[in-house]
C-alpha cells in the first residue's frame, strides 16, 4: 500500500454533456457547511478546476484548512479575511471595523472572479456577513449574477438570504441534530477548527 492509500487501476470517468457553473450553498445551523465546501474544493482540484476560497471573519483564529491546503500540494489559493466572528462573546472589534473588512473581502471576490484565474469560488461565512450586514444583500446578489457561466460558486454560512436560495441551483441545509459544544466539550482541532 502506498502512503496515500489504495487506488482502483480502472478509473472511468463522466463528462456532462454540458458543463455548466453551478452556484451551492451550504446554509443551516448544524455542524458542516464549511467543511463540506472544503470537500468539494479537494474534490475540484482531482478534476483539475483550479479553487479560490475566500473566508469572510475568520482572520484572527488559525485553522487547520490553512496549512492542510499548502499539505495537499493542489491548486487552491486560500484568503482568510476579517478579525474573527462580528458579535460573538469576546470578539473585541466594533462593527465598522468588521465591516470595513467584508468590503476589502468584496473587492477581493470581484477581482478574483474577473481574473479568469478560477473554475470555482468559495465565499465561506459569506451568509453570515450578509446577515450581519458587513456585506450589502445587493453586493452578494451582484456577484451572483456576474459569475462568469462557467465558473462554480459555493456561499456558506447560516441563515442564507432567501434570495440567494432563490437565484442557487443546489442549496442543502445542514441541521444541528447534536453538537459537542452542548456538553459543554471545547472545540477540537481537526474537528471544529
Ligand atoms: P465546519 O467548519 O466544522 O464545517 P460549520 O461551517 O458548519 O462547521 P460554523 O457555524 O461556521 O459551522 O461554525 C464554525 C465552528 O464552530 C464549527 O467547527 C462548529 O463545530 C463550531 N460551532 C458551531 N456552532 C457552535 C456553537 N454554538 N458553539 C460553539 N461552537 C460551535
Ligand atoms: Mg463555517
Amino acid at each position: 500500500m502506498t502512503k496515500r492509500g489504495t487506488l482502483p487501476d480502472v478509473i472511468d470517468r463522466l463528462e456532462p454533456k454540458e458543463r455548466r457553473g453551478l452556484i451551492v450553498v451550504i446554509t443551516g445551523n448544524g455542524k458542516g457547511k464549511t467543511t463540506s465546501a472544503l470537500g468539494m474544493a479537494v474534490r475540484a482540484c482531482g478534476h483539475g478546476l483550479r479553487v479560490c476560497i475566500i473566508q469572510f471573519m475568520k482572520g484572527d483564529l488559525y485553522a487547520g484548512e490553512w496549512d492542510g491546503i499548502k499539505l495537499l500540494d493542489c491548486a487552491i489559493e486560500l484568503h482568510a479575511t476579517g478579525k474573527g466572528f462580528c458579535g460573538i462573546q469576546g470578539n473585541p472589534y466594533p462593527w465598522a471595523e468588521h465591516r470595513a473588512n467584508a468590503q476589502d473581502a468584496i473587492d477581493l471576490v470581484h477581482e478574483k472572479m474577473n481574473s479568469g484565474g478560477f473554475d470555482l469560488l468559495i465565499l465561506d461565512e459569506i451568509n453570515n456577513a450578509v446577515q450581519l450586514r458587513l456585506v450589502d444583500l445587493e453586493q452578494l446578489l451582484a456577484i451572483l449574477r456576474a459569475k462568469p457561466p462557467l465558473m462554480h460558486l459555493i456561499l456558506t454560512g447560516r441563515d442564507a438570504h432567501p434570495e440567494v436560495v432563490e437565484l442557487a441551483d443546489t442549496v442543502s441545509e445542514v441541521n444541528e441534530i447534536k453538537h459537542a459544544y452542548r456538553k459543554d466539550i471545547e472545540p477540537q482541532p481537526g474537528i471544529d477548527y
